[in-house]
């Protein structure tokens, strides 16, 4: 710290408005430099006397009387519980501020509840997540078989419920393996498929909705996705396969049950 800065400071630092580091730095400063020290000296005695009797002034009670009669009667303490607050700008800031600060926070916090993604939408974009994750090298399966025997009882014991797995191969749409996912923040199963090249992922997790017919969610990201109960579970499909060739293999799903 050189003597500008602390010449800048030393008010702050006699106020005791510094933070705890700045603080420190002003005072080593003047203990090190005896120009500082003098003028803070100076400074920190000022202080004192102004806080003394002379310095003070009290106003003689003519005067308040007269600055009293001066005040509409209607402004006069007592006729409202703050009457000349009114007349400064602060207080009318902060009154026009708070609720402006409200509403603002309002906007910030319902609004995106009221118009945001809905909650189809905002899974939709959790199951484009996990598919697209699956698809990076070693992501794709913990358990590969097309064989729904071997591959429905590995879920034992690792989910809390059973998910019905079955080979869709003689209809084009062959089961590949499964895997554990989560969705919502709840351990879910993961289905794998294969049209062609193209990987069909289903997620699964129990509902207590009655079985509903398949239908497209809308997303933004260049894959389809399908929701549907059927079994007890609700079922989310998603590929990059075109919207017919899933919407064929939804009613597959959808026909199991
Ligand atoms: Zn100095």
């Amino acid at each position: 710290m050189n003597c500008d800065d602390a010449h800048l400071l030393m008010h702050g630092h006699l106020d005791g408005e510094l933070d705890l580091v700045r603080d420190l730095e002003v005072e080593r400063h003047i203990v090190e430099c005896r120009h500082c020290a003098r003028e803070y000296s100076t400074l920190r005695a000022m202080r004192l006397r102004l806080k003394e009797e002379e310095f003070r002034f009290e106003a003689p009670p003519e005067l308040k009387a007269r600055i009293r009669a001066a005040i509409p009667a209607s402004r006069r303490p007592g006729a409202d519980a703050y009457p000349a607050r009114r007349e400064t700008w602060a207080p009318r800031a902060i009154r026009y501020a708070i609720p402006v600060a409200l509403a603002a926070m309002l906007a910030l916090v319902i609004l995106p509840r009221a118009f945001g993604p809905s909650a189809d939408q905002r899974v939709a974009d959790e199951v484009i997540a996990s598919h697209v994750r699956s698809l990076m090298p070693g992501h794709l399966m913990d358990v590969a078989s097309s064989d729904q025997h071997t591959v429905k009882p590995w879920f034992n014991g690792k989910l809390d419920f059973s998910p019905p797995v079955t080979d869709f191969a003689k209809q084009g749409f062959p089961l590949v393996g499964g895997r554990l996912d989560y969705i919502e923040g709840q351990p879910v199963a993961a289905l794998v498929y294969q049209r062609g090249k193209h990987v069909i992922n289903v997620f699964m997790w129990p509902t207590h909705d009655s079985a509903t017919s398949p239908q497209r969610i809308d997303t933004e990201h260049g894959y389809h996705v399908e929701q549907l109960a059927v079994a007890g579970m609700n079922c989310w499909i998603v590929s990059d396969l075109s919207s017919q060739e899933l919407d064929k293999f939804a009613s597959l799903l959808h026909a199991q049950g």
